[in-house]
């Protein structure tokens, strides 16, 4: 893997904000203009939603991605986002119909596209199952059938809720425990696939045990990290465990307020944050922030509070789902989410805040450290933190912190400085690794200079582990103050790494 200079950072980054943003990539934002111009208006992470579209058309998303990531010379995250066991319908003739309010809907084995009256349940296992009187709930829960009869071939229902139903929408059945494996075959081959295309992240759908995560853990191998979407109630039991063996989580809003009462979730929202920030996991809070935007150019004050509170929990990221990825103003809708944010953190009370969330240390020499970090940027004018890692472990552990300074990760991995994309306040660098302790001075001034990281007379941390490039060693803190000549000698030699 070649390193990727940052060589013009003042037209990119530091963006001055802390908390990431992800936005989902589909029909509306798939081109590389518009990837670019999503990019530059704030998106820090890119998710590619395998429940929609074929690999090949990933494929070149994902290329289009790589590709700008090499024009702007900056770390762009990709997470490859897995269907999981999620049920849906089929297509229709002209891709929608119109279901109507208390007429009747069957779905059937039928693969033909549908129409107002009919749909192919491509799940022949829920067939068996289904009983009178059970709720199938469909597109987030708009729509809300009820089962009059089920047999082996055909569910007949009653449309409470009627409306328009388009192409493959999602289905939940909350009131029956349906037989799914973790992973399905699809989710087989789109792992592979993404595993193969560099993905950096995999998310996992429908997580309900801790088990679920092995097999997925088993086949990407080390080669990406891996999310756990924390979208079924069965998960919230065994939260802990799942975030144990996940490297990051999502609150994912949207299936988890279908399956259970919406008004449940704002708690669970602020219970997973917590718990995943206590484990130093990055966690990614989902699904509807601006959903107005879809159709608008503005979004409504209560959307806007939602992604401030958001914010204000101290999530790692916050994400964009049919804003970006089918919305008619996905630009605009990074752009404000990147004004929520930013606004936010400019408050004087934000810190306070985030630090409701108590994050004691684990008794480790690297937690120590991190702890020692937030303290020292508290007492001194710190610039920045400049953490030297392989891993990115102990950025994590640093982020963890949620110190009040900017952290710069300097890393000899690409994997590393990518994966990092989604943790709170990681402006990450893929640079030579370093051999010496001269060489990390120099290096994390010049890097932290370039990078927009300091003043004359500000000081600096760094973060490292002795002997160097050696993983799990992070054992060394050193504070250094920026001086003015430096300032003036790094001008003169520009940016040589
Ligand atoms: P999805 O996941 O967009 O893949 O359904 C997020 C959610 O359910 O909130
Ligand atoms: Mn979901």
């Amino acid at each position: 893997m070649t390193a990727l200079a940052n060589s013009d950072p003042k037209k990119l980054d530091p963006r001055g904000r802390k908390v990431k943003i992800l936005a989902t990539v589909g029909p509306a934002s798939s081109s590389p203009e518009m990837l670019e111009k999503l990019f530059r208006a704030g998106a820090d992470a890119f998710r590619v939603n395998m429940s929609h579209g074929e690999q090949a058309m990933h494929a070149q998303t994902i290329a289009a991605i790589r590709a700008l990531e090499a024009k702007v010379k900056h770390p762009i995250t990709i997470l490859c986002d897995l269907q999981g066991p999620k049920l849906r319908v089929g297509t229709f003739k002209g891709d929608r119909a119109v279901i109507r309010h208390s007429g009747h809907f069957t779905l059937d084995r039928n693969p033909e596209p549908g129409d107002e009256t009919r749909v192919c349940l491509p799940h022949p296992e829920l067939f068996g199952i289904l009983q009178k009187g059970q709720r199938l709930l469909i597109d987030d829960g708009k729509l809300r059938l009820r089962v009059i009869r089920a047999d082996a071939n055909e569910i007949l229902c009653s449309a409470e809720v009627g409306g328009v139903i388009s192409n493959r929408k999602g289905v939940n059945i909350p009131d029956a425990v349906v037989p799914v494996p973790a992973l399905t075959d699809k989710d087989r081959r789109d792992l592979a696939f993404a595993v193969e295309q560099g993905a950096d992240w995999i998310a996992l759908s429908f997580v309900q045990r801790p088990e679920d995560l092995a097999e997925a853990r088993r086949l990407i191998g080390g080669r990406a990290a891996l999310m756990a979407k924390i979208e079924k109630p069965a998960a919230i039991g065994r939260l802990g465990e799942i975030i144990e063996l996940s490297d990051g989580i999502m609150v994912a809003r949207g299936d988890l307020g279908v399956e259970l009462n919406p008004e449940e979730v704002p708690p669970l929202q602020k219970r997973i944050v917590a718990m995943a920030r206590r484990q130093g996991k990055p966690v990614v809070v989902a699904t509807q922030m601006l959903e107005s935007m879809i159709e608008a150019p503005t979004p409504t004050r209560a959307e806007v509070s939602d992604v401030a509170n958001a914010v204000y929990d101290g999530a790692d990221a916050v994400m964009l789902s049919a804003e970006t990825a089918a919305g008619a103003w996905p630009e605009e809708a990074v752009t404000i989410m990147n004004r929520i944010a930013a606004q936010v953190e400019a408050d004087n009370a934000y810190n306070a805040r985030i630090h409701f969330i108590e994050t004691p240390p684990d008794p480790t020499t690297a937690d120590a450290l991190a702890g020692a970090c937030a303290s020292i940027a508290a007492t001194l004018p710190i610039a920045g933190i400049v953490v030297f890692t392989g891993s990115g472990s102990t950025a994590r552990r640093v982020a963890r912190e949620r110190p009040g300074v900017p952290m710069l990760v300097l890393t000899p991995t690409l994997k590393t400085a990518r994966r990092v994309g989604l943790l709170w306040g990681a402006h990450a660098v893929n640079t030579k690794d370093i051999g010496s302790f001269e060489e990390m001075i120099a290096k994390g001034k010049r890097m932290a200079l370039r990078h927009g990281f300091g003043s004359p007379g500000s000081k600096l941390i760094m973060l490292a582990g002795v002997p160097f490039g050696t993983p799990g060693s992070t054992n060394l803190l050193h504070v250094v103050t920026l001086a003015g000549d430096e300032l003036a000698r790094h001008a003169e030699q520009g940016g040589v790494d």
